[in-house]
């Protein structure tokens, strides 16, 4: 066979196993994958893939590159390094959200966030549509339908920042999950008790440092959204899937709401699984501010058993770049706070390390979690996450021997710091392939100039 590439001697992760397969790649797709082979076969380029895993390119189902906070500021990532951070971390699709204002048009908010980021991305990437004022839109259901046809059939909602005027009403809720079962799009919730955490703030802000982030937002502040969220979803027929869940009780909730037959889908972030706490001690504790916030080792236990059980589907970054100024200028007064870290290019590094090589999940699991998950149930499985033929030609190969020391100043992501500073991990890509394209080597980008990411035309997410 005439090939564009051939990944020659590697073992690949297909039906949850790593096999010695050769992989042919022509036109951007998977050709054909094959046992090893000794035959001399044409090809342009040949990577030797002997000693390495062959992963599908991940996907990061929830990321925010430039993200707008206010008139003519963003955060640190622009899309140009999110994406390169991303690719450099072994991710070949990223799916972020619209950001048009509370009752604005959905349609035109993905409008204009696909013309922010086309030609300005090293890797693919998608959109959620964010739907937030849904009292406010005229025919909400026709305005997702018509989102859905545009290739984004999932929305996000959300259960708190009633003052941003994100927040979402039990009656909302209801609303939009009775429409996406209509339009078989899926709901997903960023679910936290608003009412109480705007309470908790006010009582602790400017008082505990950075201490009032977990106090103002007690793990039962997510439990309970959850929980109540779920039910709405049941009530109303339709799936729901839950973005950065950090509890336990909130992974305890979706096992048994599953149990009982509920389409709940669960989503949960490297700094949910490998943080805790007692990163909020040091002086710098308030560049580990997110929301909700990093919590204690029993919930990142509890948190790694759901993925293993397959509670939990989805790991994803909820990349959200800030530089050490920006969040310096905090004041100790959370209020004022940037919440989120840069995480694209850690994503994959840290779910091997401490997931696989830390015996907490299985290889085949975190490319569940990783790739085919995220594949199926953002609406993707027909071109990307898993590796077989006629599936888009993307690849995220690792030396499971290979390990990297965390420097945030070697890293693409446009800050000074990395969660992740000084660790050792494994499981950074030696190679990402992007539609058959080597898009990075060894942490750094092989075409800093050819921003070859296209745009994802998703079709109806698979409910699994
Ligand atoms: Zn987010």
């Amino acid at each position: 066979m005439d090939a564009d590439l051939v990944i020659r001697g590697g073992k690949a992760v297909i039906n949850g196993k790593a096999v010695p397969r050769d992989i042919f790649v022509k036109g951007g797709r998977i050709a054909a994958i094959r046992p090893h082979s000794t035959n001399s076969r044409k090809a342009s380029r040949i990577i030797d893939a002997r000693g390495l895993l062959v992963l599908p390119g991940i996907i990061d189902a929830h990321a925010h590159f430039r993200l707008r906070l206010g008139p003519g500021k963003y955060t640190a990532d622009d899309f140009t390094s999110g994406s390169a951070a991303a690719a450099c971390g072994g991710v070949t699709t990223f799916i972020d959200y619209t950001g048009q204002g509370p009752g604005e048009s959905p349609l035109a908010g993905l409008k204009a966030r696909i013309k922010e980021a086309a030609g300005r991305t090293y890797t693919d990437f998608s959109f959620h549509c964010m739907l937030t004022g849904w009292e406010k839109m005229k025919d909400p259901a026709a305005q997702m339908s018509k989102c859905v046809k545009s290739g984004v059939p999932t929305f996000k909602m959300f259960t708190a920042y009633g003052a941003r005027g994100l927040m979402a009403g039990d009656a909302a809720l209801f609303a939009a999950l009775k429409a996406a079962r209509g339009l078989g799009a899926l709901i997903c919730v960023h679910a936290e008790n608003g009412p109480v955490i705007d309470l908790l703030t006010e009582t602790y802000a400017g008082k505990e440092g950075i201490k009032a982030l977990p106090l103002s937002r007690p793990p039962f502040t997510e439990t309970e959204a959850v929980g109540r969220v779920a039910v709405l979803a049941a009530s109303a027929g339709a799936p729901v899937y839950f973005v950065h869940l950090s509890a336990a009780g909130s992974a305890a909730i979706i096992a048994s709401a599953r149990a009982s037959g509920l389409k709940v889908l669960g989503e949960t972030c490297p700094q949910y699984l490998a943080l805790d706490e007692s990163r909020f001690k040091g002086k710098d504790g308030y560049l580990y501010s997110c929301c909700p916030p990093i919590r204690t080792k029993d919930d990142n236990a509890a948190l790694w058993s759901a993925v293993k059980k397959g509670q939990l589907h989805v790991v994803a970054t909820d990349n959200c770049t800030f530089t050490r100024a920006q969040k310096k200028a905090w004041g100790r007064d959370i209020r004022k706070l940037p919440m989120g870290m840069p995480g694209a290019q850690t994503l994959l590094a840290v779910a091997y390390t401490y997931g696989v090589k830390a015996g907490k999940i299985s290889l085949g699991k975190l490319v569940e979690a990783l790739c085919e998950n995220p594949a199926r149930i953002m609406g993707l499985s027909a071109r990307k996450g898993f590796i077989r033929p006629g599936a888009d030609a993307d690849f995220a190969l690792i030396d499971p021997n290979a390990s990297v020391k965390v420097d945030a100043r070697k890293l693409q992501h446009n800050t000074d710091f990395s969660p992740w500073q000084g660790q050792t991990l494994s499981g950074f890509p030696k190679y990402t392939i992007l539609r058959g394209q080597i898009i990075a080597e060894s942490g750094e980008l092989t075409a800093p100039k050819s921003f070859t990411g296209q745009f994802q035309h998703r079709t109806k997410p698979q409910i699994i």
